[in-house]
């Protein structure tokens, strides 16, 4: 049988149009309200096609230090706004985004290849929902509070320097922008090369409010130049950076060398955790889904699938037959499941992955590196599951950041714990039980940040973040608020 992603998707009747608008061809970079002229410019290709879709400014470390510049001056005035400001002020933000949406998934579609209805829900209705809560949680959150003979001061931190990956560049932008606006503070971002586009027509919503000019900078280009200039400048208080474990590592010792706050959401490799008591078939079907969302390009994604040993076989053939059911193909089709990997680096770096974890052993239950038929000139990968790895094999502990599960059995809860714990990593995972109580109980010995139950959905309240090599620091709701926070204790 014709597993569905070889029989391919066309272009459909509902499918979006990323035919590339004016507005995606850019040169600029936005230093203090104002659009400036870059002399370099990159292009920006569709991972799905390898057609270029636009361009975008390559900034200098030079642009950098007048974008900090451009932000502490912002800073002046807005750090001196009122709760009731930033709430507003946000809330109109938030309106923007809602007007430009068709444009932001269009542009999510074409530069990340996220398939549309993943960029619609996963990528920019969720930023928009980001937006709104860092308004709600600007008007809610305490700025004074009394604590014994102390009033405790939340104060902005300063210029906030907000480095996103390619992954889901409008979700983390607005984790970044909203807890930064919502706190006081101003910020320069820097968006990954290969997805700059969202960034630009996030900012062009940005100049559509009421914010003071040089609240939000932008200085797109590479990140070993504008990074560390960012770093290094005074003028930045707070680092946020999403990426690699290893470019976090950089950016942590750089940023501690200066005794500067670095909050760091880096790489996964997350357990889902079947106990024996569980729905075997909604776990599986529930990691499937979570492994490939965003064709696996997703930090917290679970990636390995542990089932108690009595149940190994089962679970390896459902596994693969919901992972032969994605549609694999034009990421602009209502119909597609997973579209390209983001680059063409990225696919080969899966492959090898998965080629060497074959190497050592390993049984493809479903998927492979075998290129999907009818889609050449894209990054395509197939859903792969992988079973049979031995205890501890790296396809367990390294993170692949592609559409790859890996099927692992256990022998009880305590195992099952212990496996998971396994990594350098500790961001998400999940556990799946009939009894609640027992599945939080797991839960709570699983070393990570986030740990959903019976497929619970994503709170963007909770905090995100990591254990280990997963980072430092955590973003969304009110903790991730308290990242832009300096506290001042004063005694009376
Ligand atoms: P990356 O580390 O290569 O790049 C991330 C950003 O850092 C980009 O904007 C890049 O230009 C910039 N950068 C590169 N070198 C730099 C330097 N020396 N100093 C400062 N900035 C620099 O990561 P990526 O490949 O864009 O993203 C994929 C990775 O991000 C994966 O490992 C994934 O797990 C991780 N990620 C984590 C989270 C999370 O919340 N924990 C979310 C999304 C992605």
């Amino acid at each position: 049988m014709t597993a569905p992603h070889e029989q391919l998707t066309t272009r459909d009747e509902e499918a979006i149009d990323v035919n590339t608008p004016s507005t995606w061809w850019r040169s600029t970079a936005l230093i203090g309200g104002r659009w400036r002229e870059c002399p370099q410019t990159c292009d920006v290709e569709n991972p799905a096609t390898g057609e270029v879709v636009g361009r975008a400014a390559v900034a200098t470390a030079a642009d950098a230090d007048d974008a900090v510049v451009a932000a502490q001056a912002a800073g002046q005035v807005w750090a001196a706004s009122t709760a009731a400001q930033r709430a507003a002020a946000l809330g109109q933000l938030a309106e923007r985004l809602r007007g430009r949406r068709d444009e932001l998934v269009a542009a999510t579609v074409a530069e990340v290849g996220a398939p549309v209805t993943v960029a619609e829900q996963s990528h920019v209705d969720l930023a928009i929902e980001i937006i709104d809560s860092f308004a709600r949680i600007a008007a809610e959150t305490p700025l004074r509070e009394q604590v014994g003979n102390s009033i405790l001061v939340r104060r902005p931190a300063g210029v906030v320097a907000a480095i996103t990956p390619w992954n889901y560049p409008i979700y983390q932008l607005a984790a970044k922008v909203g807890a930064a606006l919502a706190a006081g503070c101003t910020v320069v971002v820097k968006p990954a090369e290969l997805t700059p586009l969202g960034t630009y027509l996030f900012c062009d919503a940005v100049l559509d409010t009421d914010l003071p000019a040089g609240a939000v900078n932008l200085v797109p280009g590479r990140g070993s130049v504008i990074g560390p200039a960012l770093i290094e400048h005074p003028g930045v208080a707070v680092v946020s950076f999403t990426g690699s474990t290893t470019v976090g590592r950089q950016v942590g010792a750089q940023a501690g060398r200066l005794v500067k706050r670095a909050c760091l959401e880096l790489g996964g490799k997350s357990a889902s955790v079947v106990l024996g008591d569980a729905d075997l078939d909604a776990a599986v079907r529930g990691t499937v889904a979570a492994a490939m969302l965003n064709t696996g390009q997703t930090c917290s994604a679970w990636t390995r699938l542990l089932v108690p040993r009595a149940r190994y076989e089962e679970a390896v053939a459902l596994a693969a037959e919901c992972a032969d059911a994605l549609v694999v193909g034009d990421p602009t089709s209502r119909g597609t499941d997973l579209g390209p990997l983001a680059s063409k680096a990225q696919l080969i770096a899966v492959r090898t992955m998965v080629d060497d974890a074959v190497a050592r052993g390993a049984r493809v239950a479903a998927g492979g590196t075998a290129p999907v038929k009818g889609l050449a000139g894209g990054h395509f990968h197939r859903p792969t599951v992988l079973a049979d790895v031995d205890r501890g094999d790296p396809i367990t502990r390294d993170e692949v950041f592609g559409p790859v599960l890996v099927v692992e059995s256990h022998d009880g809860d305590d195992e099952a714990v212990a496996l998971a714990n396994a990594t350098e990593y500790g961001l998400a995972g999940a556990v799946w039980s009939a009894d609640e109580e027992r599945a939080v109980d797991v839960a709570l010995r699983m070393d990570t940040g986030q740990v959903d139950v019976n497929g619970a959905p994503f709170n963007p309240l909770a905090p995100f973040g990591g254990w280990k090599a997963s980072g430092l620091g955590r973003e969304l709701g009110r903790i991730g608020f308290d990242e832009c926070v300096e506290w001042t204790a004063v005694q009376i």
